[in-house]
């Protein structure tokens, strides 16, 4: 048995192992398109995060078993050296500029870079105390380069506004800058790739909130494998920035019945940072 895979792999020109790896991520994906995703003593899903597949928007909530290909490779993560002690000499502004230029170069994710028109690299004000979170640009962001101006954005404007806030008052940005093909998830390997310059984006801002909009986001950011259903409506801590998931505005466009979760989040939010929004 163990002779044919072997032979099986050489033939397929795979690495030892992978053919086994592969059909073991194509049975987990043929169960989850009969509707089975929990196996063993998992706990069931939460009745607040049905099963919905990618439509138009990166692909969000529920979490999914991490993508088959591309298996990309994690390069050596993405630093940008000093930027704490640069925002502290040149400002904020400054250092997003120094670190939106080395991500306009990046060209860790072979696949990625072959797909995207522009990075997607950040909006808004360097120096908010409430950052945004999204996954990974879409259609519209990889158009313009700005995050978030496609219908889910239009969605997050609404929410940034019904908490008396302005667009221009936080800061926007996502896991990883370059728009995944089809609108999928992020790869493990790419936002681990990615990682460095969210790192240092957070480092030149340091703001005082962070909201994860999604379970890729939230789960990226606190290193959780807890659905978003459960890591909502509480703060975490993620190196001392105070931090609340919520459902991703993609999310909502296709779960409109979500947004009074959303809306209660908001309510815990603003409520911590002392801003008086309506009930
Ligand atoms: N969804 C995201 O997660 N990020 C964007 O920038 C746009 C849509």
């Amino acid at each position: 048995m163990r002779k044919f895979v072997i032979v099986a792999d050489e033939k397929d020109n795979l690495p030892p192992g992978e053919r086994v790896r592969r059909m073991a991520i194509q049975r987990l994906q043929s169960h989850r398109r009969a509707g089975i995703t929990h196996w063993g003593r998992s706990p069931a899903p939460s009745p607040v995060e049905p099963v919905v597949e990618p439509v138009v928007e990166p692909a969000v909530e529920p979490a999914v078993e991490p993508a088959v290909e591309p298996a990309v490779e994690i390069k050596e993560t993405a630093t940008v050296q000093g930027v704490t002690e640069m925002a502290g000499k040149k400002g904020p502004a400054a250092s997003l500029a120094v670190i939106q230029q080395e991500v306009q170069g990046c060209e860790r994710c072979e696949q990625l870079v072959a797909g995207r028109t522009q990075t997607v690299f950040g909006d808004g004000n360097p120096q908010a105390r409430l950052c945004f979170l999204g996954e990974a640009p879409g259609r519209d962001e990889d158009k313009q380069g700005v995050p978030f101006v496609g219908r889910a954005g239009k969605l997050l404007n609404d929410i940034i506004k019904a908490c008396t806030l302005k667009r221009e008052d936080v800061y926007i940005l996502n896991v990883i800058k370059c728009r995944p093909p089809e609108n999928r998830n992020p790869a493990p390997e790419e936002a681990a790739n990615c990682r460095g310059f969210l790192q240092a984006q957070l480092d030149a801002i340091q703001p005082e909130y962070i909201c994860c909009l999604g379970t890729v986001a939230a789960q990226n950011l606190l290193d959780s494998k807890e659905t978003i259903g459960n890591l909502r409506g509480t703060f975490h801590d993620y190196q001392g920035i105070k931090v609340l998931a919520t459902y991703h505005p993609a999310y909502l466009l296709r779960n409109p019945s979500a947004k009074r979760q959303v809306w209660d989040d908001m309510q815990i939010l603003m409520k911590d940072m002392g801003i008086k929004i309506p009930s």
